[in-house]
């Protein structure tokens, strides 16, 4: 679904991601994780062109991306977010919020577009929030909101950047139920997480980042449990 060839990044000289080559496959789940600043952000938004790069290609269904109009076409249509801080709209509803993108990007009428949001919301376990405004919801309940916001536009490709971490620990779970219920879907997701459990029971295969490069990349049951690198199992350590 996604091929990153020899990706480079750079922050003045602050070599940010180096020679980062990977080949995430359709129905595959990602799980990214690392030490703070290795650059596990800085990859994933690289993948959506949230992020600029010097050097290398990302191809997403075997199209070269760039910054022409036809790749952000390719992004809008394959591809969803969900943020640490949840990015919701604090003056419009839960409905609302998630029924911007389809009226306005995918030129629904709102009776259509409310009708698909609700049953989002419902498989998500939030219907009975729709008519709440953001900062009326738990983190938890913002988090799910997020995610039927993506959902709503049908991608294929899912993105998560640390979605459980700006969140109490009793809320954590709620988010990642649904993230495994996606998972089970088929749909092909990519998980900046440092949920450990969630990367055991779920990921077709870890990657380990240090220091913009990857490390280690494999089965979880190899890059968690046997890793060959000394800073993953120290890494390890720190999260398990
Ligand atoms: P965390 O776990 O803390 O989220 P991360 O692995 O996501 O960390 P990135 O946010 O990708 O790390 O950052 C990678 C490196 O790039 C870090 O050293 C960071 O300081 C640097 N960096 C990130 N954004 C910028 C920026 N806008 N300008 C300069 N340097 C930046
Ligand atoms: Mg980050």
């Amino acid at each position: 679904a996604i091929k990153i060839e020899n990706l480079n990044k750079w922050y003045g000289d602050h070599h940010v991601l180096k020679e980062v080559s990977l080949d995430i496959f359709e129905g595959e789940i990602m799980v990214i994780c690392g030490p703070s600043g290795s650059g596990k952000s800085t990859l994933i938004r690289s993948l959506n062109h949230l992020e600029e790069y010097q050097e290398g290609v990302v191809s997403v269904f075997d199209q070269p991306l760039s910054r022409d109009s036809q790749s952000h076409k390719v992004i809008h249509q394959t591809m969803g977010m969900v943020f640490q801080n949840f990015n919701l709209f604090p003056h419009l509803t839960v409905l609302q919020n998630c029924a911007l993108g389809l009226m306005w990007l995918r030129k629904m009428s709102e009776r259509e577009a409310e009708k698909r949001v609700m049953g989002l919301l419902d498989r998500v376990g939030i219907a009975n929030l729709a008519s709440r405004y953001p900062g009326q919801l738990s983190g938890g309940q913002q988090q799910r909101v997020a995610i039927s916001r993506s959902l709503a536009m049908e991608p294929k490709i899912m993105l998560f950047d640390e979605p459980t971490s700006a969140l109490d620990p009793e809320m954590v779970k709620e988010v990642l139920d649904v993230m495994v219920d996606l998972a089970k879907t088929g749909m092909t997701m990519v998980c900046v997480t440092h949920e450990m459990e969630f990367a055991r029971q779920v990921a077709d295969r870890v990657v380990f980042m240090t220091d913009g490069e990857i490390v280690e990349v494999g089965p979880p049951e190899q890059v968690l449990v046997h890793p060959q690198w000394d800073r993953t199992k120290e890494f390890l350590q720190h999260v398990l």
